[in-house]
């Protein structure tokens, strides 16, 4: 069981505010995460959670203010040329939006063999047969790649934005909200294509949604996260079937009645009430305690850490309650 990409107690503030009144958003703090060769992990919250910020630090595309990133047991978290060559061949990123991160002025061709070029890897004959390679990978036909990227459609361009992120053979895949711009009735096709390649290539995923029944399918392990923390992790079935954060019973709550299959065995719906507070003044002790219906005093002060409970770790002082009710 070999660790692939490592994160260990990552963080990361975001100065805010004007000169009268300045402040920080914690956007991440304090995550640890371990993948494994060739394992899918979800990563879920809603917006403002911190997931892209994780994202952008697993990909080397930002530093950490503290913590420390390992890729093969090496620690790349200070970004040295060095560090920033390993992240780039080894751990690839997906965007959410496949209208933006594709340069509309360059042919499939190009934007496809863009990470060969940057690495000066083989001839421009044998950068085009990868790419041929690539595509047919990701489900199109090799003749498109003469083809820009408005000719396609949105589930197209992720298609292409996968074959791209594809090209130097990386170990781990980073997918920020990957199918959410997307029409749902193309989504089910990339998640099943990824799903196929983590297979295939033996590739790790980080998949990150704002919505659990995303990943269900797709996660061998989830981690639930609420403003910049990880509230619980652990397999998706464990989670799935016993939560034991109310966040991450709330978030089954609000799968939608199609999917019932991805609710478990959640029988009572917890309606999440507002929307997440601010990250700039996060609510003392538990963050979740203002929208909590197990929240009692020592949930205003003391922060929850994340401790083994039933086969999972939960960040909930009474992660044994929540599992009990049901
Ligand atoms: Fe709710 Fe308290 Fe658990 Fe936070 S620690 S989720 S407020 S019960
Ligand atoms: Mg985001």
């Amino acid at each position: 069981d070999e660790t692939v990409l490592e994160a260990e107690n990552l963080t990361r503030k975001y100065a805010v505010g004007s000169l009268l009144r300045r402040g920080h958003v914690s956007a991440v703090d304090g995550v640890s995460l371990r993948l494994r060769r060739g394992e899918a992990l979800g990563v879920v919250g809603e917006s403002g959670c911190g997931k892209s910020t994780l994202a952008r630090m697993l990909v080397g595309l930002e530093r950490p203010d503290s913590g420390r990133l390992r890729y093969h047991g090496e620690d790349v978290t200070a970004g040295r040329r060095r560090d920033r060559h390993l992240l780039r061949a080894g751990v690839q990123m997906i965007f959410q939006d496949p209208y933006a991160s594709l340069d509309p002025r360059m042919t499939v061709l190009d934007i496809v063999a863009e990470p060969l070029a940057a690495n000066r890897s083989g001839t421009r004959a044998s950068r085009r047969e990868r790419v041929a390679e690539l595509l047919d990978l990701v489900g199109m036909a090799p003749d498109m790649m003469s083809r820009y990227p408005h000719q396609f459609s949105g589930g197209q361009r992720q298609r292409i934005g996968i074959a791209r992120a594809l090209a130097l053979d990386p170990k781990v895949l980073i997918c920020d909200e990957p199918v959410s711009a997307l029409d749902v009735s193309v989504q089910a096709q990339v998640i099943n294509l990824l799903a196929g390649l983590q297979r295939r290539l033996d590739v790790a995923l980080v998949f990150i949604a704002h919505d659990l029944s995303v990943v269900r399918h797709l996660a061998d392990r989830v981690a639930v996260m609420y403003l910049g923390r990880i509230a619980e992790t652990g397999d998706t079935t464990t989670l799935y079937d016993s939560p034991s954060h109310p966040y991450t019973k709330a978030l089954l709550s609000a799968v939608p009645p199609i999917d019932r299959s991805a609710r478990g065995r959640l029988t009572q719906r917890r309606i999440l009430a507002g929307e997440p507070p601010s990250p700039v003044d996060p609510p003392a002790g538990c963050r979740f305690n203002p929208r909590c219906w197990l929240a009692e005093d020592r949930c205003r002060t003391e922060i929850p850490l994340l401790r083994p409970v039933d086969g999972r770790e939960s960040a909930c002082h009474l992660a044994e309650a929540a599992l009990a009710e049901a």
